[in-house]
């Protein structure tokens, strides 16, 4: 029996239960378990003033179940504490309807972690074999073609066909990730942004860096991937430009690795005085751009350094360019449905949260290669123009090195 399991019948019929929790799970989390006061901020908080406006997109987009809810998952791994054991399918189901958005964490007036205990059930239920069919055929996917979106190995890096290697030494090393299986125009953009200003890129590995399995609850394929792909992503001496947020934080918290992000590399070159930025002559002027946030870069302590997006609103001013919403990047931002397995998961409610995400027109960017591939799904037939960063840049933006082997220190 695995970890974790126990069965139990039940009418005649046999129910997996999770009965326990790991030592590691109640070391880490015992303390939120039991001083959640269910004050119900993390489901359904409005502040407006706190750009507050809902909390959950599965809430908000898929059921009003209370158990789908970081509450829910709190008051679930609690009751499993206190020694009542759970049926493991029931809550997977439950516990994988989830974008890992971390909203309800940002949400939490007392600083509980509803979203990281929601992680950590996902490893537990992993651990005892309840896995939803949905899961085990992404994880399936996963391991086998580096990637979720269903492309096989041997198509994966087709994004970055007929693309000439950069004259002389690299200077930096540039990693796509899987999004770029979905979105190949802002793989290549990432990639012709970066030359344009002066960087000679080169092709990070041909491989899936463990991301999206690490939000499945799979962790230990998603850290040995992790392992794999910083190790070829040190092997050149060349710094890391890494386009996929998630890619960013896993291959971070999962290796220790090093890289920039598309945006902080562009600002800090442009900064640096090694790249200038202008916008293109004959474009519309005032340009306006709602900018949709990306719950992989989500700040939520005071003084938490700046990420991409901090960058792309600084680059973005300094062009001129008016973002429409005047709080971003917010802490509260709703999840637009990519993260946490949910287009594999629950195709439709991952939909309609990309649509409720998007502008009634005009034009929307949003620094996630991931998240972009997904709100342009969303917005066919629609007024709205979604871009990632490094397409928006490249259609209205041009870039002049002032100096050789441009920017590209990590952030
Ligand atoms: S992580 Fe996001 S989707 Fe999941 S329960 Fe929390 S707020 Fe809802
Ligand atoms: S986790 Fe925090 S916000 Fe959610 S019910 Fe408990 S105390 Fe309230």
């Amino acid at each position: 029996m695995p970890p974790g399991a126990q069965w139990q019948e039940n009418a005649g019929f046999m129910t997996k239960l999770l009965a326990s929790l790991s030592p590691e799970f109640v070391q880490r989390y015992e303390r939120d378990l039991y001083h959640c006061s269910s004050c119900n901020y993390c489901v359904d908080a409005v502040w407006p003033e706190r750009g507050l406006n809902h909390v959950c997109a599965t809430m908000q987009q898929h059921t009003r179940a209370p158990g789908y809810s970081g509450r829910g998952f709190i008051e679930a791994a609690r009751a499993i504490l206190d020694g009542v054991p759970l049926d493991g399918d029931a809550l997977a189901t439950r516990v994988f309807t989830c974008t890992t958005c971390g909203n309800c964490e940002s949400a939490c007036p007392i600083g509980l972690r509803p979203a990281s205990i929601g992680q950590a059930l996902r490893r537990e239920l992993v651990n005892a074999g309840c896995v939803p069919e949905a899961v085990g055929a992404a994880r399936a996917d996963i391991v086998r073609d580096g990637n979720p979106y269903g492309t096989p190995r041997g198509a994966r890096e087709n994004w970055a066909e007929g693309l000439a290697p950069a004259p002389g030494a690299p200077t930096v090393t540039y990693f796509a990730g899987c999004a770029a299986v979905a979105d190949a125009a802002e793989a290549r953009a990432g990639h012709a942004l970066l030359a344009q200003a002066g960087a000679a890129p080169s092709l990070g590995p041909a491989a899936c860096c463990g991301a999206a399995l690490a939000e499945l609850g799979c962790a230990r394929e998603a850290d040995a991937l992790a392992a794999a792909a910083a190790a070829a992503l040190r092997a050149p001496a060349a710094p890391a430009v890494v386009a996929g947020c998630e890619c960013r934080r896993h291959l971070a918290q999962a290796a220790g690795v090093e890289s920039a992000g598309l945006p902080g590399w562009l600002w800090s070159a442009v900064q640096s005085g090694a790249v200038a930025v202008k916008i293109k002559d004959g474009l519309g002027r005032p340009l306006r751009v709602h900018l949709l946030e990306s719950c992989q870069l989500k700040r939520t302590a005071r003084g938490a350094p700046a990420t991409d997006e901090d960058a792309a609103l600084a680059l973005f001013a300094a062009l001129g360019i008016e973002a429409c919403n005047a709080g971003y990047p917010s802490a509260y931002a709703l999840c637009c449905g990519a993260a946490g397995g949910m287009p594999r998961i629950q195709p439709q409610a991952a939909a309609r949260m990309a649509r409720a995400r998007l502008p009634a027109g005009d034009i929307a960017v949003t620094v996630d290669p991931r998240c972009a591939a997904h709100l342009r799904q969303a917005a066919r037939g629609t007024a709205c123009a979604v871009y990632g960063f490094a397409e928006f840049v490249q259609a209205h933006c041009t870039l002049t090195p002032r100096r050789s082997g441009a920017g590209a220190q990590p952030q």
